[in-house]
Order: structure tokens, then C-alpha cells, then sequence
């Protein structure tokens, strides 16, 4: 039977509700923490046909929804913290995370305006002034918290866009995009994050705005065709509103040479936008932080604390170096940001947000860095990237290991060629090394990446977990072998 009264208020009835819905699931967030497996192993039609939703007319009470969900959800969750869950930028996070989210949840204050979040609002801002003085900005506040990269990635191109087309007199928040929109460009590595085109194809621009530019062996921007390029599109008649430079690429770890690029960028007048979704998390590193040297530059800033910062999803941020561009999409509401707020000082922080209604996961990453201190903050986030050197060096050692590309963040790109395969196509390796992950999976022990380097299909490990060891990856890579002789042998 439901409970009369569901909502979170002050009562007796709601408090005991509360903190019997919350042991509950606590209890079974602990239990489900401690399975051995990585995953329970069953196949989308298994779920599918075990999932249903049961919305009857009297309702189920929470302690009925919650025991349903921890059946349906968390015993088929994925072990994001199993030392063998290497496959993605996908983290495990940090207990302090959970307390926030708790109260991030309870209190429900929305980002937009101060009346609906005001000592949140205070910490966001606190915090982004925080961050801007770590990537090296002036002092300020321009920038927000963001639901992660895409939307990061999304405020970055199109305040570009809008920039431009400023100082060309027009302004595309008032009037759209003018002209020939086929000349419009932006400029980016092969090895840019996807959210690149997507965003691009979302401003009316399309994929075919984007111009790759190579990379070189170690999946970096090549700045002599970035150059060329550049070149040829003036050349043209084309129109650059960006180049959008990666710092830490999904798969190698890759980071663009941010300050050449910045300066090729500075002689055309064209804005840089600096992807560092991953390899942000190196701002906090002890002995990692210049490989982000010339971060400083840019224009605008993507990150993200839901990877390499350990945070629960959703939380990350973008950052503006010069506050006036935020003009470009400001838009006043009468009932949030008003002119009488504004010439008071009030801070409504949808003035610097695509989203109205906002979570305020800023408090995550306030409550971690309170928590966990520079020193342990640092060690959490350069383990990964110490052991990828050492998982590298193990690969190099081991005959049947290939690896494919030099780490230079937290992940291992390599493969798995037995002597058996010493006169195997390349095609039959990808393709056997394809069928190892998605056996690894299916079995429930691990989940690793599959992707491509310079056309080479071969395995990912992502090694962000600060509680995996080089002994857990040697684990890993012989069930990797283990699986891959089992496959052979069939
Ligand atoms: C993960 C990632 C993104 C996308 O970020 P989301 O938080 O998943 O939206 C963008 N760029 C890079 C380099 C990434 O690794």
C-alpha cells in the first residue's frame, strides 16, 4: 500500500518514510557492492523480457518500489568499481560524492536563480572562480557547471560562432546565421570527441562544418596541418570559427600541443576551444600538471569531474576567459534574472546556462576537494596514469601482447595476438580481439574497451580506478589470454 502522504516535508509520517527508504537502499548498495562479479551476465532479451514496469491504481509503497528496483536495476547494474570494469572513461566515485548527492537530492535547490538556491549558488560561483584560477585564468567568474562535455563542448562552439559573426557586425542570437553557411568551419584532430560533429550538426551547421586535421603517431593534433589547413581554408574564402583542441582524447589519452595551437590560433584571430574532459582531472595532478602548459590561453574550457575526479554523473563545467562574451547569450526573464536583480548583484546563475532547471552538482566536486585534500586528490588521479606506464611496460614484455600505442594519460590501447596468429591478417586480429571483449562481458568477469588506433581494432584498458593495481591488470590480461584460447579452440 502507498503511503498517504509521499512527499519529503517535515512530519513524523514523511521522516520516518525518509530514513526507512534510505536504509533500505543503503543496505542494498552495500550488499550489491560485494558481489564477485563484475556483472551478472544477462543478455538484453533476458532484461528486457524481466523489466517491466508494475503501475497499478493502488501503488506498490516505497519499500515494495524499492525492492522491485534493487531486483530490476541494482542486482544487473554493472560493478563500476571492479578492478577488472576497465572499458570506459566511466568512473568509480567517491563515498563523499554519495553523502552530496544525498543532500543534493534532499534539498532540491535548482541552479537558475538565487531565490531557489542561494548558499548553492554562492558555492558554484566560489568554486568556478576555484577552477579558473587552477587552469590559469584571470580572476572572475564566468563559467558554470554543465550536465558534462557535450554540453561543455556545445557552449564552447557556439559562443565561437556567436563571437564571430560579432565581429562581423551580425548577431546570430537575434537574427540566426547569415551568409553562405557551407564556408562556415570549425577545426579539430581526427581524434576529437564526437560531440564535435553532433554539436555542430544541433548549431545548423552540420558534420561537414568540421574540418579534421591529422594526428600524429601518438593521436596528437599535427600543428603543420593544422597550419596548412588553415591556410587552404582561407584560401577558399572560408569562414573559421574555431579549433577545438583535445586534451586527454577518449581512447589514447592524446593531448593536443595546446600552446603551439593557441598561438597558430592567435595569428587568425580564430577562438580555441580546449576539450579537456578527461585530462582536465591533470590540473589537480602533482606530477602530471604540465602536460596542460598553455591550458591558459584559450578561449573556453571543457571538463569534466565525472571521469578522471572520481564524482557520480552528472558534473562538470565549462569556463569562459573573457566574461563578455557570456553577452552572446544572455537573455533576460522577468521572473529569474531581472534588470532589478542584475543592478543589485544577484547572482542567477541561468544567465550563464543552455539549462534552466539545474542540479547543483557543484557540491560534489566542493565536498571531494574538503574531503581528500590536494595530496590525496593528486595521488587518486596520478595512480592511473603510473599505472598505465607500468600496464604498458608489462604489455611490452609479454610475448603474446601487442602494444599498439605508448599511454600518455590513464588508458592502454594493445591486443592480443598468440602465437598461434603470428601469420594471422590484420583483419582476423581485429576481429578475434573484437569477439575476446564481447565474450569478457557476456561472462560477467570484465568489461574491456574495444576501439581503433590509426586503423588498428584492438582493446582498452581504462585505468582510472585508484584502488586497481598492476597484480588486477595482470589478472586481467591473463583472462583476456584465457578467453582468447578458449575462442580458438572451439
Ligand atoms: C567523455 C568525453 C566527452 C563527453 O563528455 P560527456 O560528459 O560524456 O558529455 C567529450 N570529450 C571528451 C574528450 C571525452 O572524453
Amino acid at each position: 500500500m502507498s503511503e498517504l502522504n509521499p512527499i519529503l516535508a517535515a512530519s513524523n509520517e514523511s521522516i520516518e518514510a525518509y530514513q526507512q527508504a534510505i536504509a533500505q537502499t543503503s543496505e542494498a548498495v552495500v550488499n550489491w557492492l560485494q558481489q564477485p562479479y563484475m556483472y551478472q551476465g544477462k543478455t538484453v532479451a533476458e532484461l528486457r523480457e524481466r523489466i517491466a514496469l508494475d503501475f497499478n491504481p493502488q501503488g506498490l509503497g516505497n519499500q515494495a518500489a524499492i525492492e522491485r528496483a534493487i531486483e530490476l536495476f541494482l542486482k544487473d547494474s554493472l560493478l563500476v568499481h571492479h578492478p577488472q570494469c576497465v572499458a570506459h572513461l566511466h568512473c568509480p566515485s567517491l563515498v563523499v560524492s554519495q553523502a552530496a548527492e544525498v543532500l543534493i537530492n534532499a534539498t532540491n535547490q535548482s541552479m537558475d536563480s538565487w531565490d531557489q538556491s542561494p548558499s548553492a549558488t554562492i558555492i558554484e560561483v566560489k568554486l568556478i572562480e576555484w577552477l579558473r584560477a587552477q587552469v590559469g585564468y584571470t580572476a572572475g567568474d564566468a563559467g558554470v557547471f554543465t550536465s558534462g562535455g557535450t554540453q561543455s563542448n556545445l557552449m564552447g562552439l557556439m559562443l565561437a560562432r556567436d563571437a564571430f559573426f560579432k565581429r562581423q557586425g551580425h548577431s546570430v542570437q537575434q537574427d540566426g546565421l547569415p551568409g553562405d553557411l557551407k564556408k562556415i568551419k570549425v577545426f579539430c584532430s581526427e581524434n576529437a570527441h564526437f560531440s564535435v560533429q553532433k554539436n555542430m550538426a544541433l548549431m545548423g551547421l552540420g558534420y561537414r562544418s568540421v574540418t579534421l586535421v591529422k594526428t600524429d603517431e601518438f593521436a596528437r593534433m599535427d600543428v603543420n596541418d593544422l597550419k596548412a589547413k588553415l591556410a587552404e581554408a582561407q584560401a577558399n574564402g572560408e569562414q573559421v570559427l574555431a579549433i577545438v583542441a583535445t586534451a586527454g582524447t577518449t581512447d589514447a589519452g592524446a593531448i593536443d600541443p595546446l600552446r603551439e595551437i593557441a598561438g597558430i590560433a592567435a595569428e587568425h584571430n580564430t577562438w580555441v576551444h580546449v576539450d579537456a574532459a578527461w585530462g582536465g582531472a591533470l590540473l589537480l595532478s602533482e606530477k602530471y600538471r604540465d602536460y596542460l602548459d598553455g591550458l591558459e590561453l584559450v578561449d573556453s574550457v571543457t571538463l569534466d569531474f565525472h571521469k578522471q575526479y572520481f564524482q557520480t554523473i552528472s558534473c562538470g563545467a565549462f569556463l569562459l576567459k573573457d566574461a563578455r562574451h557570456y553577452e552572446l547569450m544572455r537573455y533576460q526573464a522577468a521572473y529569474l534574472n531581472s534588470e532589478f536583480d542584475e543592478a543589485a548583484g544577484v547572482p542567477n546563475l541561468v544567465s550563464k546556462s543552455l539549462q534552466t532547471t539545474r542540479r547543483f552538482d557543484a557540491l560534489k566536486l566542493w565536498m571531494g576537494l574538503e574531503a581528500l585534500g590536494q595530496k590525496q586528490y593528486a595521488a587518486i588521479i596520478d595512480h592511473g596514469v603510473t599505472l598505465a606506464q607500468q600496464v604498458a611496460q608489462y604489455v611490452t614484455e609479454e610475448a603474446d601482447l601487442e602494444l599498439v600505442m605508448q599511454p600518455q594519460l590513464a588508458s592502454v590501447l594493445y591486443r592480443y595476438r598468440p602465437a598461434q596468429m603470428a601469420n594471422s591478417s590484420d583483419a582476423d586480429i581485429a576481429l578475434f580481439n573484437q569477439k575476446i571483449g564481447d565474450a569478457l562481458l557476456e561472462s560477467g568477469r570484465a568489461n574491456v574497451g574495444v576501439t581503433e588506433s590509426n586503423g588498428v581494432t584492438c582493446l582498452k584498458l581504462t585505468l582510472l580506478n585508484p584502488t586497481v593495481t598492476l597484480e588486477d591488470i595482470k589478472i586481467l590480461l591473463a583472462l583476456v589470454a584465457k578467453t582468447g584460447q578458449e575462442l580458438l579452440a572451439k
